[in-house]
């Protein structure tokens, strides 16, 4: 009996290895696979730009004279929009690679969200001119622990994918309320929401939710990047789809712990 329960033991030790040298061949494969899509898609965002700039130049260069003050203009505009997407582009991979290797430590300090709030929305000013924006912050909002320049990113992602995804003239709008020691802060638009079967993919690197999102100019990446800040910094981000119209609501929550503390002891 000892012998033949050794021998059905070594069977499936032997049976398991075969699963586990399958299960690698399939998880290499994989990578590979994934590795080789990343790189299209990397290539694909980094030469599209390229193809803009490459073309306006060429074309200042041989036709300046026949051009006229207007079309030089709108040529020199089309070089500094496509340089700043690559330059976004590449901030973005930088910051993903930054996140994924550990690098990015935060450095938390007293910071009132208000603030945070007003030079997120100063630098957003320009993507969300043709939107109509609203902020609605509650005026007893204690200090945070946090790193403001991460925080800002954060959210700075939000208004951006905002004015990306929803039509011009629609409204923007940003709360933010404590609540039994947390603080929350929502951003909600009126753009088309995200496909419920994608609800729990978005803040997954390169992934985007429509097929026009995948051949529009974007990385894919503000959402995990989003994400990996926030998560850094002691909270949590979620994605819902509104109830009341068609949009969508990004909400950032942080825990006591990310309140700044001599704030938190008063009282
Ligand atoms: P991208 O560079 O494509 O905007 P993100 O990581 O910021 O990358 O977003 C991932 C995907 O989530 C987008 O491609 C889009 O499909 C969807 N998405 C993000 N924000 C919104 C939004 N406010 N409304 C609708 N869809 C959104």
């Amino acid at each position: 009996l000892l012998d033949a329960l050794a021998d059905q033991a070594a069977l499936a030790v032997e049976r398991a290895n075969l699963v586990s040298d399958v299960e690698k061949a399939r998880l290499d494969a994989e990578t590979d696979r994934l590795r080789s899509a990343l790189l299209t898609s990397i290539s694909h965002d980094l030469k599209t730009p390229l193809a803009s700039i490459l073309g306006a130049a060429g074309t200042l260069r041989s036709f300046a004279a026949a051009l006229t003050e207007d079309q030089r203009g709108e040529m020199l505009a089309t070089i500094e929009e496509e340089a700043l997407r690559l330059n976004r582009f590449i901030a973005n991979l930088l910051d993903m690679t930054r996140l994924e290797s550990g690098a990015i430590v935060p450095n938390a300090s007293p910071t009132d969200l208000a603030e945070i709030v007003g030079s997120a929305m100063r630098r957003a000013a320009s993507i969300l001119k043709d939107h109509r924006v609203e902020i609605d912050l509650a005026p007893d909002l204690p200090m945070l622990n946090v790193d403001p320049v991460l925080f800002e990113q954060a959210l700075f992602n939000l208004l951006d994918n905002a004015a990306k995804y929803a039509p011009a003239g629609s409204l923007v709008s940003l709360h933010g309320w404590a609540e039994n020691g947390h603080v929350t802060l929502q951003v909600l638009d009126e753009g088309p929401g995200i496909p419920d079967e994608d609800v729990d993919k978005v803040f997954d690197k390169f992934f985007r939710a429509r097929k026009q999102d995948q051949v529009r100019a974007g990385t894919g990446l503000g959402l995990a990047i989003c994400r990996g800040f926030i998560e850094a910094l002691g909270g949590t981000i979620a994605v819902a789809n509104r109830a009341d119209r068609s949009g969508a609501v990004f909400t950032i929550d942080l825990p006591a712990r990310a309140l700044a503390p001599m704030l938190e002891a008063a009282p």
